[in-house]
């Protein structure tokens, strides 16, 4: 993009001006519909997710069998819903704002085998892959006990076919594991910003690691090239599959059921508020997607994105999505949040979800280190510093009177649910988690 270009952007959305300036900061797009009006946008339904959500509980049986780990919900991948009153009081000293309603948190850094929201979509695609396989070759139908598929056979068949993706860390690790147990060929395009520990726990799965000196979108277009190559390759594309969306989606449906057991109303008048991290798009477009079918309009989607990486607010808020990155504005791309360092956003998700999303929020990897503190110090959870990404959307939200009374929210705060998603941390080293903590306090 050239420069009189940008400068006529700049113009036009003066909002570009505070981004190129990295201030963290909001934005409410004034576009959002109903969630039926912008349904047909998304070009997915509700059948789609029932597929989905169909095809995981057939997985269930393998699934408790190759990871013990998921035993304990019967094979379904699914991580904890909880309350945290003590973290939302700290939050409210910390940012000088009465916080109303009740704070809540996601904890997907909880998530049986990769630790991180990855372990719904990337799982998801991965199996999908394996059963459409595994049918077309005569050895699997859909009414089989898949405890079958952890087998030796079964290993050895799918051992002729490889699975491709290009990856921050969290994806590369959820398709990594997964595949590699199913008996995949499995390589992974790590970006330059990939941890050390990730590219190292892969390997010992046998995962092929290749490494990139530069940002995520050339690895995966590398990702994309080498396996287009190949007939017996599968590329997992995280800047487009909707098989990763659906995997996804099938949180709103689950989160719908914690919130009945826990007897937590989310109706006109008791609102529910998401906060999720953004990278590329995928996973919280599909989350959004599926906290839409469950609970309609009266769920409010905002998403969060670290101020060097803004791609998804940037994309939304000029129209423009997959046309301009935040390197077009001289935005560095340059953040400790793992999984979000994205600079273009996906095309597919922007133009599928931006009417279903209220809106946007930045902060600075600092903010993040001292919300990862903080919630270690009050409600004892360990995170990685992307998953606190949408910890400040409570206090936007809270503080945005224009917004509030634009959706006839602002009567209703006392009554409100905020939830925010914590994408990641459970693989974390311990001593990559020491260095975070100290890093919180600096
Ligand atoms: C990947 C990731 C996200 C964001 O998901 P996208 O699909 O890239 O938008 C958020 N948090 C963590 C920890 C992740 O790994």
């Amino acid at each position: 993009m050239n420069n009189t270009r940008i400068i006529q952007l700049i113009n036009e959305f003066p909002l570009l001006e505070l981004l190129i300036d990295l201030q963290p900061l909001s934005w409410f797009n004034p576009k959002v519909t109903s969630y039926v009006e912008a349904l047909p946008y998304v070009g997915l339904t509700a059948l789609d997710v029932q597929d989905a959500s169909g095809r995981l509980l057939r997985f269930a049986p393998f699934l408790c069998q190759a990871f013990p780990e998921t035993q304990e919900r019967n094979g379904i991948i699914e991580s904890p819903l909880q309350a945290i009153p003590l973290m939302q009081a700290a939050l409210g000293k910390h940012y000088q704002v009465d916080l109303l309603g009740r704070m809540m948190i996601k904890l997907d850094a909880q998530l049986p085998i990769s630790g991180s929201i990855k372990a719904r979509g990337g799982i998801y695609e991965v199996l999908q892959h394996a059963e459409k396989l595994a049918i077309s070759a005569g050895i699997l139908r859909v009414d089989d006990d898949y405890n079958k598929i952890n087998s030796p056979q079964f290993k050895s068949f799918f051992s002729q076919y490889k699975i491709a993706v290009g990856s921050t860390g969290n994806l590369g690790l959820s398709i990594g594991i997964i595949g590699a147990s199913l008996g995949f060929q499995v390589s992974v395009h790590m970006s330059a910003d990939a941890r050390q520990w990730k590219k190292d726990r892969l390997r010992q799965h046998g995962v092929n690691v290749v490494e990139y000196q530069s940002d995520y979108s050339v690895a995966v277009e590398q990702g994309r090239e080498d396996a287009l190559q190949d007939p017996f390759c599968h590329f997992i594309d995280d800047e487009s599959s909707t098989s990763l969306f659906l995997g996804y989606a099938v949180a709103g449906e689950r989160l719908k059921q914690q919130f009945d057991e826990q007897e937590i109303l989310v109706d006109a008048e008791h609102p529910l508020f998401v906060y999720l991290p953004c990278g590329v798009g995928g996973g919280p477009g599909g989350v959004a997607f599926g906290l839409k079918l469950a609970f309609g309009d009266h769920v409010h989607c905002i998403f969060a994105e670290p101020t060097h990486s803004p791609c998804m607010l940037l994309g939304v808020y000029t129209g423009l999505h997959d046309q301009i990155s935040v390197q077009d504005l001289g935005i560095d791309n340059v953040t400790a949040a793992d999984g979000l360092a994205v600079g273009r956003a996906s095309g597919f998700i922007g133009k599928a979800m931006e009417r279903m999303l209220d809106g946007y929020i930045t902060l600075t990897d600092a903010d993040m280190y001292q919300l990862l503190g903080l919630i270690h110090e009050t409600e004892q959870l360990k995170l990685e510093p992307s998953a606190l990404a949408g910890m400040p959307g409570i206090v936007h939200v809270t503080n945005n009177a224009d917004y509030l009374a634009r959706m006839q929210l602002d009567d209703k705060l006392a009554n409100a649910t905020h939830l925010v998603w914590a994408t990641g941390g459970g693989m974390v080293p311990e001593s990559e988690m020491t260095a975070y903590l100290q890093q919180a306090k600096s």
